[in-house]
Protein backbone atom coordinates (compact mmCIF):
# COMPACT_ATOMS: atom_id res chain seq x y z
CA UNK A 1 0.00 0.00 0.00
CA UNK A 2 1.55 3.30 -0.53
CA UNK A 3 2.25 5.55 2.00
CA UNK A 4 0.44 8.78 2.61
CA UNK A 5 0.80 12.00 4.63
CA UNK A 6 -1.27 11.70 7.58
CA UNK A 7 -2.17 14.99 7.84
CA UNK A 8 -5.52 15.90 5.69
CA UNK A 9 -4.17 18.82 3.43
CA UNK A 10 -2.23 19.91 6.21
CA UNK A 11 -4.49 20.27 9.04
CA UNK A 12 -4.85 17.90 12.11
CA UNK A 13 -8.58 18.67 13.00
CA UNK A 14 -8.33 22.79 12.91
CA UNK A 15 -4.38 23.03 13.66
CA UNK A 16 -1.73 22.96 11.14
CA UNK A 17 -2.18 24.41 7.77
CA UNK A 18 0.44 26.43 5.89
CA UNK A 19 1.18 29.65 6.87
CA UNK A 20 4.19 30.98 5.11
CA UNK A 21 5.39 34.34 2.96
CA UNK A 22 4.61 33.64 -0.91
CA UNK A 23 7.91 33.21 -1.68
CA UNK A 24 7.84 29.92 0.08
CA UNK A 25 4.93 28.04 -1.15
CA UNK A 26 6.31 26.34 -4.10
CA UNK A 27 9.15 25.55 -1.72
CA UNK A 28 6.82 23.24 0.65
CA UNK A 29 5.28 21.85 -2.34
CA UNK A 30 8.29 20.39 -3.69
CA UNK A 31 9.07 19.15 -0.04
CA UNK A 32 6.11 17.64 0.23
CA UNK A 33 6.05 15.82 -3.22
CA UNK A 34 9.63 14.61 -2.55
CA UNK A 35 8.89 13.93 0.54
CA UNK A 36 5.62 11.13 -0.73
CA UNK A 37 7.92 9.57 -3.13
CA UNK A 38 11.18 9.25 -0.38
CA UNK A 39 8.76 7.51 1.53
CA UNK A 40 7.61 5.26 -1.08
CA UNK A 41 11.30 4.43 -2.50
CA UNK A 42 12.07 1.37 -1.62
CA UNK A 43 15.94 1.98 -2.02
CA UNK A 44 15.68 5.40 -0.36
CA UNK A 45 13.93 3.67 2.73
CA UNK A 46 16.45 0.75 2.72
CA UNK A 47 19.50 3.13 2.82
CA UNK A 48 17.90 5.55 5.34
CA UNK A 49 17.00 2.20 7.62
CA UNK A 50 20.77 0.95 7.24
CA UNK A 51 22.20 3.84 8.30
CA UNK A 52 19.89 3.87 11.64
CA UNK A 53 20.91 0.80 12.56
CA UNK A 54 24.75 0.70 11.36
CA UNK A 55 25.24 4.76 12.16
CA UNK A 56 22.79 5.83 14.70
CA UNK A 57 22.75 2.39 16.55
CA UNK A 58 19.57 1.20 16.40
CA UNK A 59 17.23 -0.68 17.30
CA UNK A 60 16.95 1.25 21.14
CA UNK A 61 16.95 -1.19 23.91
CA UNK A 62 13.46 -1.50 25.91
CA UNK A 63 15.02 -1.55 29.46
CA UNK A 64 13.23 -2.79 32.26
CA UNK A 65 13.86 -0.64 35.21
CA UNK A 66 13.14 -2.75 37.77
CA UNK A 67 15.25 -0.81 40.58
CA UNK A 68 13.16 2.38 39.97
CA UNK A 69 10.33 -0.17 39.80
CA UNK A 70 10.72 -1.22 43.17
CA UNK A 71 11.42 1.99 44.37
CA UNK A 72 8.34 3.14 43.31
CA UNK A 73 6.54 0.28 44.56
CA UNK A 74 3.75 -0.04 41.49
CA UNK A 75 4.01 -0.01 37.92
CA UNK A 76 6.23 -1.65 36.11
CA UNK A 77 8.62 1.04 34.30
CA UNK A 78 10.15 0.29 31.27
CA UNK A 79 12.48 2.85 29.30
CA UNK A 80 12.82 3.69 25.72
CA UNK A 81 16.79 4.55 25.40
CA UNK A 82 16.75 7.05 23.23
CA UNK A 83 19.66 8.30 24.67
CA UNK A 84 21.68 5.96 23.33
CA UNK A 85 21.47 6.69 19.76
CA UNK A 86 24.45 8.31 18.41
CA UNK A 87 24.34 12.18 19.15
CA UNK A 88 22.59 11.50 22.31
CA UNK A 89 19.01 11.31 22.02
CA UNK A 90 16.33 11.03 19.30
CA UNK A 91 16.76 14.04 16.88
CA UNK A 92 19.43 12.75 14.72
CA UNK A 93 16.17 10.30 13.55
CA UNK A 94 14.64 13.14 11.97
CA UNK A 95 18.29 14.76 10.86
CA UNK A 96 19.54 12.05 9.27
CA UNK A 97 15.88 11.94 7.15
CA UNK A 98 15.70 15.06 6.52
CA UNK A 99 19.32 15.06 5.56
CA UNK A 100 19.01 11.95 2.92
CA UNK A 101 15.72 13.72 1.47
CA UNK A 102 17.44 17.30 1.01
CA UNK A 103 20.30 14.53 -1.43
CA UNK A 104 17.43 13.00 -2.58
CA UNK A 105 15.96 16.42 -3.95
CA UNK A 106 19.39 16.91 -5.33
CA UNK A 107 19.69 19.85 -2.87
CA UNK A 108 23.60 20.05 -1.85
CA UNK A 109 23.21 22.71 0.97
CA UNK A 110 21.23 22.19 4.52
CA UNK A 111 20.08 24.62 7.06
CA UNK A 112 18.56 24.50 10.48
CA UNK A 113 17.76 26.56 13.47
CA UNK A 114 18.79 25.60 16.86
CA UNK A 115 18.08 26.81 20.74
CA UNK A 116 19.89 24.76 23.10
CA UNK A 117 22.23 23.05 19.67
CA UNK A 118 21.01 19.56 20.22
CA UNK A 119 19.08 20.06 16.62
CA UNK A 120 22.50 21.74 15.27
CA UNK A 121 24.86 19.39 16.13
CA UNK A 122 22.55 16.20 14.87
CA UNK A 123 22.04 18.04 12.00
CA UNK A 124 25.82 18.90 11.40
CA UNK A 125 26.68 15.57 12.09
CA UNK A 126 24.08 14.57 9.05
CA UNK A 127 25.80 16.41 6.85
CA UNK A 128 29.06 15.43 7.63
CA UNK A 129 27.54 11.95 7.05
CA UNK A 130 26.26 12.25 3.47
CA UNK A 131 29.01 15.83 2.25
CA UNK A 132 26.32 18.47 2.63
CA UNK A 133 27.31 22.14 3.43
CA UNK A 134 25.57 22.82 6.73
CA UNK A 135 24.75 26.58 7.92
CA UNK A 136 23.26 27.04 11.44
CA UNK A 137 21.57 29.78 12.94
CA UNK A 138 21.72 30.24 16.23
CA UNK A 139 20.79 33.24 18.71
CA UNK A 140 23.84 34.86 20.30
CA UNK A 141 21.95 34.83 23.57
CA UNK A 142 22.06 30.80 23.28
CA UNK A 143 25.67 30.77 21.20
CA UNK A 144 27.22 32.26 24.46
CA UNK A 145 25.10 29.65 26.96
CA UNK A 146 25.79 26.78 24.36
CA UNK A 147 29.29 27.29 23.62
CA UNK A 148 30.28 23.29 23.48
CA UNK A 149 27.51 22.32 21.06
CA UNK A 150 29.03 25.65 18.38
CA UNK A 151 32.21 24.09 19.19
CA UNK A 152 31.01 20.43 18.27
CA UNK A 153 29.32 21.74 15.13
CA UNK A 154 32.43 23.40 14.00
CA UNK A 155 34.54 20.69 14.40
CA UNK A 156 31.48 18.66 12.02
CA UNK A 157 32.46 21.23 9.53
CA UNK A 158 29.60 23.30 9.73
CA UNK A 159 29.25 27.26 10.09
CA UNK A 160 27.29 28.53 12.84
CA UNK A 161 25.51 31.69 11.78
CA UNK A 162 24.86 34.17 14.92
CA UNK A 163 21.34 35.86 15.18
CA UNK A 164 21.56 39.51 16.70
CA UNK A 165 18.02 40.43 16.36
CA UNK A 166 15.13 40.30 18.44
CA UNK A 167 15.51 38.21 21.61
CA UNK A 168 18.44 36.69 20.36
CA UNK A 169 17.29 33.25 20.97
CA UNK A 170 15.43 30.21 19.57
CA UNK A 171 12.59 31.98 17.89
CA UNK A 172 15.22 34.67 16.44
CA UNK A 173 16.70 31.58 14.88
CA UNK A 174 14.33 30.23 13.26
CA UNK A 175 12.96 33.51 11.80
CA UNK A 176 16.03 33.65 9.86
CA UNK A 177 16.46 30.51 8.84
CA UNK A 178 13.44 31.04 6.82
CA UNK A 179 14.86 34.05 5.55
CA UNK A 180 17.71 32.30 4.23
CA UNK A 181 15.58 29.46 3.13
CA UNK A 182 13.37 31.84 1.04
CA UNK A 183 16.73 33.13 -1.22
CA UNK A 184 18.33 30.06 -1.47
CA UNK A 185 15.87 26.99 -1.97
CA UNK A 186 17.16 26.26 -5.29
CA UNK A 187 19.99 24.51 -3.62
CA UNK A 188 18.84 24.10 -0.13
CA UNK A 189 16.79 22.20 2.08
CA UNK A 190 15.46 23.54 5.46
CA UNK A 191 15.71 20.46 8.12
CA UNK A 192 12.92 21.52 10.64
CA UNK A 193 13.76 20.27 14.15
CA UNK A 194 10.43 18.74 15.75
CA UNK A 195 7.08 17.96 15.04
CA UNK A 196 6.50 21.89 13.92
CA UNK A 197 5.77 24.72 11.46
CA UNK A 198 4.01 24.97 8.38
CA UNK A 199 2.98 21.96 6.20
CA UNK A 200 4.49 19.24 5.09
CA UNK A 201 6.91 19.52 8.32
CA UNK A 202 4.99 18.27 11.01
CA UNK A 203 4.48 15.08 8.63
CA UNK A 204 7.88 14.58 7.75
CA UNK A 205 9.28 14.90 11.44
CA UNK A 206 6.53 12.84 12.52
CA UNK A 207 7.52 10.26 9.95
CA UNK A 208 11.51 10.04 10.81
CA UNK A 209 10.41 9.41 14.50
CA UNK A 210 7.71 7.07 14.05
CA UNK A 211 10.42 4.47 14.32
CA UNK A 212 10.50 5.00 18.14
CA UNK A 213 6.95 3.95 18.53
CA UNK A 214 6.98 0.82 16.24
CA UNK A 215 9.70 -0.44 17.84
CA UNK A 216 9.00 0.06 21.53
CA UNK A 217 5.39 -1.74 20.65
CA UNK A 218 7.34 -4.53 18.98
CA UNK A 219 9.41 -4.68 22.57
CA UNK A 220 6.47 -4.59 24.93
CA UNK A 221 4.96 -7.23 22.99
CA UNK A 222 7.67 -9.34 23.05
CA UNK A 223 8.53 -8.32 26.76
CA UNK A 224 4.98 -8.81 28.52
CA UNK A 225 3.04 -10.42 25.94
CA UNK A 226 0.43 -7.29 25.96
CA UNK A 227 0.74 -3.56 25.36
CA UNK A 228 1.32 -1.09 28.27
CA UNK A 229 -1.24 1.03 29.86
CA UNK A 230 0.93 4.11 29.74
CA UNK A 231 3.04 5.32 27.34
CA UNK A 232 4.87 8.79 28.72
CA UNK A 233 7.04 11.09 26.84
CA UNK A 234 7.81 15.00 26.81
CA UNK A 235 6.42 17.92 24.96
CA UNK A 236 9.09 20.74 23.81
CA UNK A 237 7.88 21.07 19.95
CA UNK A 238 6.33 17.16 19.94
CA UNK A 239 8.44 15.15 17.83
CA UNK A 240 9.72 12.54 20.26
CA UNK A 241 6.20 11.94 21.94
CA UNK A 242 4.35 11.98 18.23
CA UNK A 243 7.10 9.36 17.11
CA UNK A 244 6.58 7.16 20.34
CA UNK A 245 2.23 7.83 20.40
CA UNK A 246 2.10 6.99 16.72
CA UNK A 247 1.89 3.61 17.17
CA UNK A 248 -0.55 3.55 19.91
CA UNK A 249 -2.77 6.11 18.81
CA UNK A 250 -5.61 3.51 17.83
CA UNK A 251 -5.41 1.40 21.05
CA UNK A 252 -7.99 2.43 23.86
CA UNK A 253 -6.89 0.38 26.06
CA UNK A 254 -3.42 2.82 26.14
CA UNK A 255 -3.19 6.29 27.89
CA UNK A 256 -1.03 8.58 25.93
CA UNK A 257 0.57 11.17 28.72
CA UNK A 258 2.85 13.81 27.16
CA UNK A 259 4.27 16.56 29.44
CA UNK A 260 5.35 19.56 28.82
CA UNK A 261 7.20 22.27 31.24
CA UNK A 262 6.24 23.30 33.86
CA UNK A 263 9.34 25.90 34.99
CA UNK A 264 8.62 27.72 38.38
CA UNK A 265 5.00 26.48 38.29
CA UNK A 266 2.15 27.92 35.72
CA UNK A 267 0.52 30.22 37.66
CA UNK A 268 2.56 32.93 36.67
CA UNK A 269 4.73 33.38 32.95
CA UNK A 270 7.93 30.98 34.03
CA UNK A 271 6.96 28.11 32.42
CA UNK A 272 6.23 26.76 28.65
CA UNK A 273 2.96 24.94 28.99
CA UNK A 274 1.15 25.48 26.13
CA UNK A 275 -1.75 22.77 26.27
CA UNK A 276 -2.30 22.74 29.99
CA UNK A 277 -5.29 25.51 30.25
CA UNK A 278 -3.57 29.05 31.46
CA UNK A 279 -4.23 32.26 31.32
CA UNK A 280 -1.68 32.88 28.51
CA UNK A 281 -2.18 29.57 25.94
CA UNK A 282 -4.55 30.13 23.57
CA UNK A 283 -4.63 29.04 19.78
CA UNK A 284 -2.69 30.89 16.96
CA UNK A 285 -0.25 31.36 14.31
CA UNK A 286 3.62 30.94 15.18
CA UNK A 287 6.36 29.94 12.59
CA UNK A 288 3.80 28.74 10.06
CA UNK A 289 1.01 26.72 11.86
CA UNK A 290 -1.63 27.38 13.64
CA UNK A 291 -1.36 25.87 16.51
CA UNK A 292 -1.61 26.72 20.39
CA UNK A 293 0.56 29.42 21.77
CA UNK A 294 1.63 30.97 24.87
CA UNK A 295 0.70 34.68 24.36
CA UNK A 296 -0.32 37.89 26.07
CA UNK A 297 -3.70 39.32 25.98
CA UNK A 298 -2.31 41.27 22.36
CA UNK A 299 -0.74 38.00 21.07
CA UNK A 300 2.46 39.10 21.56
CA UNK A 301 4.58 35.96 21.52
CA UNK A 302 5.97 35.37 25.26
CA UNK A 303 8.86 34.19 26.33
CA UNK A 304 8.74 30.73 27.99
CA UNK A 305 11.16 29.55 31.30
CA UNK A 306 12.11 26.27 31.96
CA UNK A 307 15.09 24.65 33.46
CA UNK A 308 15.81 22.30 29.99
CA UNK A 309 16.41 24.16 27.11
CA UNK A 310 14.82 21.53 24.63
CA UNK A 311 11.20 22.46 26.43
CA UNK A 312 11.53 26.04 26.18
CA UNK A 313 10.04 27.42 23.34
CA UNK A 314 6.55 29.36 23.19
CA UNK A 315 4.82 26.84 20.49
CA UNK A 316 3.88 23.12 20.09
CA UNK A 317 3.20 21.05 16.95
CA UNK A 318 -0.44 20.96 15.68
CA UNK A 319 -0.66 17.49 15.82
CA UNK A 320 -0.34 17.62 19.31
CA UNK A 321 -3.08 20.44 19.87
CA UNK A 322 -5.55 18.28 18.07
CA UNK A 323 -4.51 14.79 20.29
CA UNK A 324 -4.80 17.50 23.16
CA UNK A 325 -8.50 18.90 22.20
CA UNK A 326 -9.62 15.98 20.83
CA UNK A 327 -8.49 13.91 24.17
CA UNK A 328 -6.74 11.35 22.60
CA UNK A 329 -3.88 12.47 24.47
CA UNK A 330 -3.47 13.94 27.99
CA UNK A 331 -1.48 16.26 28.56
CA UNK A 332 0.19 17.30 32.09
CA UNK A 333 3.39 19.35 33.11
CA UNK A 334 6.38 18.94 35.51
CA UNK A 335 8.09 21.74 37.26
CA UNK A 336 11.81 22.73 37.34
CA UNK A 337 11.87 21.32 40.57
CA UNK A 338 10.25 17.96 39.81
CA UNK A 339 12.29 17.24 36.74
CA UNK A 340 15.83 17.75 38.63
CA UNK A 341 14.31 15.44 41.67
CA UNK A 342 13.67 12.83 38.51
CA UNK A 343 16.86 13.49 37.30
CA UNK A 344 18.38 12.90 40.55
CA UNK A 345 16.72 9.52 41.39
CA UNK A 346 17.23 8.40 37.95
CA UNK A 347 20.93 8.70 38.35
CA UNK A 348 21.27 6.79 41.82
CA UNK A 349 18.75 4.20 41.15
CA UNK A 350 19.52 3.12 37.56
CA UNK A 351 22.80 4.77 36.75
CA UNK A 352 21.30 6.70 33.89
CA UNK A 353 21.56 10.41 33.58
CA UNK A 354 19.05 11.26 31.52
CA UNK A 355 18.56 14.52 29.25
CA UNK A 356 16.40 17.19 31.67
CA UNK A 357 13.38 17.00 28.99
CA UNK A 358 12.81 13.74 29.15
CA UNK A 359 13.52 14.18 33.29
CA UNK A 360 9.89 15.66 32.29
CA UNK A 361 8.43 12.41 31.87
CA UNK A 362 10.30 10.52 34.76
CA UNK A 363 8.81 13.20 36.96
CA UNK A 364 5.33 12.17 36.00
CA UNK A 365 5.89 8.62 36.47
CA UNK A 366 7.35 9.26 39.69
CA UNK A 367 4.18 10.63 40.57
CA UNK A 368 2.07 8.28 39.02
CA UNK A 369 3.46 5.19 39.32
CA UNK A 370 2.66 4.41 42.64
CA UNK A 371 -1.12 5.16 41.93
CA UNK A 372 -0.89 2.42 39.56
CA UNK A 373 -1.27 -1.65 40.74
CA UNK A 374 1.47 -3.64 40.29
CA UNK A 375 1.08 -5.38 37.01
CA UNK A 376 0.19 -2.42 35.58
CA UNK A 377 3.08 -1.22 32.62
CA UNK A 378 4.43 1.94 31.89
CA UNK A 379 6.83 2.77 28.85
CA UNK A 380 8.44 6.16 29.47
CA UNK A 381 10.26 7.03 25.96
CA UNK A 382 14.05 8.70 27.55
CA UNK A 383 14.37 11.08 24.71
CA UNK A 384 17.71 11.98 25.49
CA UNK A 385 21.48 11.46 27.87
CA UNK A 386 22.01 14.00 30.60
CA UNK A 387 25.81 14.94 29.96
CA UNK A 388 24.80 18.00 28.30
CA UNK A 389 22.79 19.09 31.58
CA UNK A 390 25.14 18.53 34.41
CA UNK A 391 26.26 22.11 34.52
CA UNK A 392 22.35 23.31 34.70
CA UNK A 393 21.50 20.58 37.28
CA UNK A 394 24.68 21.91 39.21
CA UNK A 395 23.46 25.60 38.85
CA UNK A 396 20.12 24.70 40.05
CA UNK A 397 21.31 22.50 43.22
CA UNK A 398 23.92 25.54 44.07
CA UNK A 399 26.76 23.42 43.64
CA UNK A 400 30.19 24.19 41.56
CA UNK A 401 31.66 21.60 38.64
C1 LIG B 1 15.09 18.69 21.77
C2 LIG B 1 14.79 17.67 22.78
C3 LIG B 1 13.49 17.45 23.28
C4 LIG B 1 12.31 18.29 22.86
O1 LIG B 1 11.95 18.20 21.53
P1 LIG B 1 10.70 17.39 21.01
O2 LIG B 1 10.59 17.79 19.59
O3 LIG B 1 9.51 17.78 21.82
O4 LIG B 1 10.99 15.94 21.17
C5 LIG B 1 13.28 16.43 24.18
N1 LIG B 1 14.31 15.68 24.64
C6 LIG B 1 15.58 15.86 24.20
C7 LIG B 1 16.65 15.00 24.75
C8 LIG B 1 15.86 16.86 23.27
O5 LIG B 1 17.12 17.04 22.86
Amino acid sequence: MKKQIRSSQGYFGRFGGQFAPEVLMPALKEVEEAFLSFINDRKAMQEYDELLRKYVGRETPLYYASRLTDKLGGARIYLKREDLNHTGAHKINNALGQALLARYMGKTRIIAETGAGQHGVATATAAALLGLECEIYMGTIDMARQRPNVFRMNMLGTRVVPVDSGGKTLKDAVNEAYRDWSKTVRNTHYVLGSALGPHPFPSIVREFQSVIGKEARKQILQAEKRLPDEVIACVGGGSNAIGIFSSFLDDDSVKLVGVEAGGMGIKGKKHATRLTPTSYSRPGILHGSFSFVLQDKNGQILDTHSVSAGLDYSGVGPEHSWLCESKKVNYTFATDKEAVQAFTMLCECEGIIPALESSHAVAYCIKQAPQLPRDAIMIINLSGRGDKDIYSVADYLGKTI
